[in-house]
């Protein structure tokens, strides 16, 4: 049975700056689209296409904090670096993803890779919290950096394009990255015609985002930059592309464990948030300059 889709959204309608590095259109959370509705998934920050130009400092955002979560960067077009206070760094290029285990508590810096920064030119990306359950909130930080040429890739017929798989299990197939919760992820490009179809647990939380080109979904049209939410209901959900595409499709199981956030922390409870900004004060996520 395919998944009925609850709603569509457009893209907001304004852009927020995170640095100066990503222009950014925050998809959720908001009043609607809660962190409840789309566990494990809590924030979804997407950078369409934009081309900052040349720049003689390299652009990006400084050195800030996470604890209680994941962040998970994938770059569409340009480069991305990242350091953190663990002593993991990295580069990601077009079709690569960073994925960031914040744990217990990390000092991070994400920028325009060096020389992209100073060129410029055009710039795609999405980043999104994964949250982490109460038991695995305060795990040791780690860094999954995945190539475009590590995940699972699997070429659909008819020359249809291809799904890239990040994370998960797409149809028997599964994706590199390890993840505490059951976590589907998977960048779909397609061409004109192209036509996939993807099994998702109905209990998952499942969105989608159309990221570049027109796409028809278990028979709705939706136009660039829009953004899905499925019902807990069904299990496929079927893309056909009406131009060459780039989907991003997210499906999880939900964490049901009450959610406390102050900006860059996300923990369980209030205490908790004090304990972790205590932690972030006295120097206890590290040194990073
Ligand atoms: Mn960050």
């Amino acid at each position: 049975m395919q998944k009925q889709i609850e709603k569509i959204y457009s893209r907001p309608a304004r852009p927020g700056m995170v640095g100066d590095g990503f222009r950014v259109f925050n998809y959720f959370p908001n009043a609607e689209l809660t962190q409840k509705r789309v566990s494990p998934f809590l924030m979804m920050d997407f950078n369409a296409e934009y081309d900052f130009g040349p720049s003689d400092h390299i652009r990006g955002v400084d050195v800030h904090p996470h604890k209680g979560f994941e962040t998970v960067t994938i770059a569409y077009k340009g480069s991305v670096a990242h350091h953190d206070s663990t002593g993991n760094s990295g580069v990601i290029n077009p079709g690569d993803v960073q994925w960031m285990t914040a744990g217990g508590g990390i000092l991070h810096k994400e920028y325009h890779e060096e020389s992209f920064s100073k060129k410029g030119g055009p710039f795609e990306m999405v980043q999104l919290w994964v949250n982490l359950p109460a038991k695995d909130k305060l795990t040791a930080p780690k860094y999954q950096p995945i190539t475009a040429a590590e995940m699972g890739k699997i070429m659909l017929p008819d020359n249809g394009g291809t799904v890239n798989i990040i994370a998960g299990d797409f149809n028997g197939n599964k994706g590199p990255a390890t993840t505490f919760t059951a976590v589907n992820m998977f960048d779909i490009k397609l061409n004109k015609g192209g036509k996939m179809s993807a099994n998702i647990p109905a209990t998952h939380n499942s969105v989608l985002l159309v990221v570049e080109g027109k796409v028809v979904v278990n028979g709705q049209n939706l136009d660039e930059h829009d953004f899905v939410l499925f019902k807990n209901e069904g299990e496929e959900i079927a893309i056909t592309a009406d131009e060459t595409s780039v989907v991003l499709l997210l499906s999880g199981e939900p964490i049901n464990e009450p959610i406390a956030q102050y900006g860059p922390f996300v923990m369980n409870t209030h205490q908790e948030l004090q304990v972790a900004f205590q932690e972030f004060q006295s120097g206890k996520f590290g040194v990073l300059d």
